[in-house]
């Protein structure tokens, strides 16, 4: 028997979950576990819009794996030993595994700041997005960090709350790495939502009832939620794996860990080298990896060699509130093209994905070869 343990079930757990379970439903010699801190999916692609109190679909994971023979395991990772090949998960349980894919994505780096971790809101989970919800009663809300989660939060929240003063701080401008179409409807939109702008300035403190400044100056807030920068989980290098300086699993180009090649570590939590640079947080990147290290612990299985990963970006698709929206098409290397789409059109188009995202887990289900379309989503840059 080969027991395969996945950990974590976020979008590229699940994804390489339910791939492997479909690609391995004929062979009797394989048991495939999902070990996940909550039963409850976490969409995290729409954690800005529960923090500004919108209800998500409450989707099961235990429903997803049904029919596919995957045992789930609900509970908390406390520890990997890569050398006894053993996951324990709440300090209690123990499980042995023959291959390892490491997918318990990453968290906002809180620790970067001082203050951010006591006072800050950040959107990890949903637990999380509904505190800040709850929070969101009047007054300014500072949104630090102004990344494309902190442009998605600031926007969401002014449009749902029109009477809250809503600031976005960071360092760069927000959307400077878009196309100037891109970047004039995403100004144009702030003005229309009543977003502040505060770029060029770097937060060093947060108080409870503001932030500073490294240039001594402030801005008063109610409510901070913080966007800026990840870390993974310190599980990984405790196992003595190689990470990068964000906890990131360090992978070979077939997605094994350089340390041990029985792990294959995905999404969020791998730091996955392409000819332009380490591939950022992103669905859009993280799903394929999913696919691919499915794709190759099957081709281990059949005696076969592992093929090494390739991908590339091919759009940042943004949403600006529930109406509007930008896709800002790019190079395979994140650059971007002269063409953008933007308005009502990319709202749907953006919404589109989002939900297709979780239609995917059950389409592979019963045609387990999509999966293979996948990663040729993004254009190959060999
Ligand atoms: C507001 C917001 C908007 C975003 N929008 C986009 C977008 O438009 N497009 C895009 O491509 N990307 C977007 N992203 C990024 C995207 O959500 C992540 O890249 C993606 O979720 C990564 O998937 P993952 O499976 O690696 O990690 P996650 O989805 O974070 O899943 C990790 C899972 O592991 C579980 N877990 C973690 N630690 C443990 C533990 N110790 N024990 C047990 N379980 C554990 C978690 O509970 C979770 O279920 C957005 C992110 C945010 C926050």
């Amino acid at each position: 028997m080969h027991r395969i343990v996945v950990l974590g079930a976020g979008y590229t757990g699940m994804m390489a979950t339910v791939s492997l379970a479909a690609r391995t439903k004929r062979r009797d010699d394989v048991r495939i576990t999902l070990v996940n801190a909550a039963e409850r999916f976490t969409e995290r692609l729409r954690l800005h819009q529960t923090a500004s109190g919108q209800r998500t679909v409450d989707l099961r994971v235990p429903d997803v794996l049904e029919g596919t023979g995957v045992e789930f395991v609900c509970g908390w990772v406390t520890a990997v030993d890569a050398e006894a090949r053993t996951v324990r998960v709440d300090d209690e349980r123990v499980l042995e595994y023959d291959t390892l894919v490491y997918a318990l994505g990453a968290v906002t780096d809180t620790a970067a700041v001082p203050g951010a971790e006591d006072h800050a809101h950040t959107l990890d989970s949903t637990h999380d997005a509904e505190l800040l919800a709850a929070r969101l009663t009047g007054g300014t809300v500072a949104v630090c960090g102004s990344g494309l989660t902190g442009v998605e939060s600031a926007t969401e929240i002014a449009e749902r709350h029109p009477d809250l003063d809503v600031v976005l701080i960071g360092r760069d401008e927000p959307g400077a790495a878009l196309g100037p179409k891109a970047k004039a409807h995403l100004d144009a939109a702030f003005e229309r939502l009543g977003v502040r702008v505060r770029s060029g300035v770097e937060v060093v403190k947060v108080l409870p009832d503001s932030v500073e400044f490294a240039d001594g100056t402030g801005e008063a807030a109610d409510v901070v939620l913080w966007t800026s920068g990840v870390r993974a989980a310190p599980l990984a290098a405790a196992a003595g794996l190689e990470v990068d300086e964000r906890g990131r699993v360090v992978t070979d180009s077939s997605l094994r860990s350089v340390t041990r090649p029985e792990v294959y570590a995905v999404g969020d939590a791998a730091a996955v080298r392409q000819p332009f640079g380490v591939l950022h947080g992103t669905c859009q990147s993280g799903m394929p990896t999913a696919v691919h290290a499915a794709t190759s612990i099957v081709r281990e299985l059949e005696g076969k060699r592992p093929r090494a990963f390739r991908f590339g970006y091919y759009s940042k698709a943004v949403s600006l509130g529930r109406h509007d929206g930008l896709i800002q098409y790019t190079r395979p290397d994140g650059t971007p093209r002269r063409f953008a789409l933007t308005g009502k059109g990319a709202a749907w188009y953006k919404e589109v994905v989002n939900s297709g995202v979780l239609r995917v887990f059950g389409i592979l289900k019963a045609v387990p070869s999509a999966g293979a379309v996948w990663p040729r989503g993004g254009r190959y840059t060999r």
